[in-house]
């Protein structure tokens, strides 16, 4: 079941799209599993439904890839390049098409999602820029051997992403995949199917072959689950929560699978006296209650030097009250609602859990605002780094504010977290900056900024934040398999028992 907007929406594109299912080979495949219901998060009204996939198509998907991948791979670098920069330009031309079918069947505001659908286009044409760049070098070994290293595709790489940057996540991780040379079977977020199967449509509209792109709508714990434990995949890249991604390595461990792991964090935003107190404050807010807080890299732990920590959350409290919530569909609004309602019931728990233990409301402000809709006004808690809402993921419109003393103290806080994904520090002190952003154990950190990440950068995380790196030259390097040749050119080699130099 799709409702007649969408459906409408979807058909422009896609005539022959009239129920949600799996892209396999170019088609769609409908599921036959549990019905999976997907609600809109500004009324919870039922949006659309459809069948988790059945297990019975991984023969297929393993048969497709695999010819597909053949033939990607046998077409020059630079004809994969031509073809991804073509991926870049549908992109671009079906924009606001792609960013209105986000927010209808992801509730991302629309705003964010025309941001969100121009970077994608931004990524193929960062990586249609790489094929023909991703070549090997050659090694002076202490022998008579000419020793080169060749970066070869893994093969059929499995993706599995999360559901509150849909689009985004797929491009992120498409786009270096393929132009590693691999096909890709891709697992969205059961709640967020659709704007991925679109963008894999536009890649087989671009002119890459038909099953290099295959999109898998269904439940993580039933079709994601047999397909590492059963498809010819040769590396998992999975983008989510810690507990899943601690599962996901064990079962792809089981087959000797190697993964990357892009999983939550619990991000330190210090501000320290010295900075500029008005810029910290709106970065303080965009770290945050940017896309209502479900970002990975959200400052959620905002540690405020105690010289100016009463005045500083006060006003942060007095700001984020005139953050302006509502539907996603309105060009107006600063932030949507919760994406969905376990996720709403989540930030309620743990906003009760906060109280529950000590951390009080900055400004006595009420948080939540309805629960017919899943909204949560941005919400500033004072409190302690040991308390649960600073060591947990939230994942919604709320920052713990945690007092510090002096520099020491606030490195010492941030490293207390088992998460090391993100970070940042405001200060107009130049040398103290850099010794703070060499001391957070985090894989992205901010100097008087915050959350600005680009496709040609490295992002990953430290500890439990996961390992890997997607974006940049690194992910085309988890992407590839390394390969070293070795080649005698001496008229009479010497051959040895032995490993290394061969002696005399
Ligand atoms: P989640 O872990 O619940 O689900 C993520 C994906 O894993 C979904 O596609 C889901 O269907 C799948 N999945 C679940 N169980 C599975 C299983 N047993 N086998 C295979 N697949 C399975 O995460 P979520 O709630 O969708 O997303 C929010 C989380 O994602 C947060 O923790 C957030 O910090 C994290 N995240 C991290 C990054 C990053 O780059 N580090 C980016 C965005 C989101």
């Amino acid at each position: 079941m799709i409702n007649n907007s969408i459906q409408s929406l979807i058909q422009n594109f896609l005539p022959d799209f009239t129920e949600i299912g799996s892209l396999i080979n170019g088609e769609i495949v409908l599921g036959t599993g549990e019905e999976i219901q997907l609600y809109r998060a500004h009324d919870a009204s039922l949006l659309l439904s459809f069948r988790d996939a059945d297990p019975s198509i991984i023969a297929t998907l393993d048969q497709v890839a695999h010819q597909a991948q053949q033939q990607w791979q046998q077409q020059t670098a630079a004809q994969r390049g031509r073809i991804l920069f073509q991926v870049a330009q549908l992109i671009r031309q079906q924009a606001e098409y792609l960013a209105q079918v986000e927010c209808l069947t992801s509730n991302k505001p629309i705003n964010d999602a025309k941001g969100e659908v121009l970077r994608v286009a931004e990524m193929f044409e960062y990586y249609a820029g790489w094929t023909d760049k991703l070549h090997g070098e050659v090694i002076p070994v202490p022998t008579s051997h000419l020793n080169y290293v060749r970066y070869e595709p893994i093969g059929t790489v499995f993706q599995i992403t999360p559901w509150n940057a849909p689009i985004f996540t797929c491009g992120w991780q498409l786009a270096p995949a393929l132009a590693a040379g691999n096909a890709v079977i891709l697992k969205p977020s059961e709640l967020t199917p659709v704007s991925s199967i679109l963008v894999a449509k536009m890649i087989e509209l671009a002119g890459a072959p038909k099953g290099l792109v295959n999109v898998i709508a269904g439940y993580g714990h039933t079709i994601g689950q047999e397909i590492i434990a059963q498809a010819d995949i040769g590396k998992v890249c999975f983008v989510g929560s810690p507990q899943t991604g601690r599962h996901i390595a064990s079962a792809a461990a089981a087959r000797c699978i190697p993964c990357v792991l892009e999983l939550g964090g619990k991000s330190a935003n210090i501000i320290f006296e010295d900075a500029n107190l008005d810029q910290a404050r709106q970065g303080a807010m965009a770290a945050i209650f940017g896309g209502a807080g479900q970002s990975c890299v959200s400052g959620s732990r905002l540690l405020v030097q105690d010289s100016i920590f009463e005045t500083f959350v006060a006003q942060l409290a007095t700001a984020s009250q005139k953050i302006k919530v509502g539907n996603p569909e309105s060009p107006s609004i600063d932030i949507g609602p919760i994406n969905n309602r376990k996720q709403f019931e989540h930030v309620c728990h743990m906003l009760n859990i906060a109280q529950e233990e000590g951390a009080t409301i900055a400004g006595n402000t009420q948080p939540i605002l309805s629960d017919e809709g899943f909204y949560i006004q941005p919400t500033v808690l004072v409190g302690n780094n040991e308390m649960r809402c600073a060591q947990e993921e939230i994942f919604g419109p709320v920052v713990v504010a945690i007092p510090f003393k002096d520099e020491e103290d606030a490195v010492r806080i941030a490293n207390q977290s088992n998460f090391g994904l993100a970070g940042a520090v405001w200060t107009n002190d130049v040398a103290r900056a850099h010794r703070v952003a060499a001391s957070v154990k985090a894989g992205t950190f901010w100097i008087n900024s915050y959350k600005t990440i680009h496709v040609s950068s490295p992002f990953g995380g430290y500890k439990q934040s996961g390992y890997g790196r997607s974006s940049g030259l690194d992910a085309l390097r988890e992407y590839s398999e390394v390969k070293s040749v070795w080649v005698e050119t001496a008229n009479q080699p010497t051959f040895s028992f032995k490993y290394g130099p061969s002696e005399g």
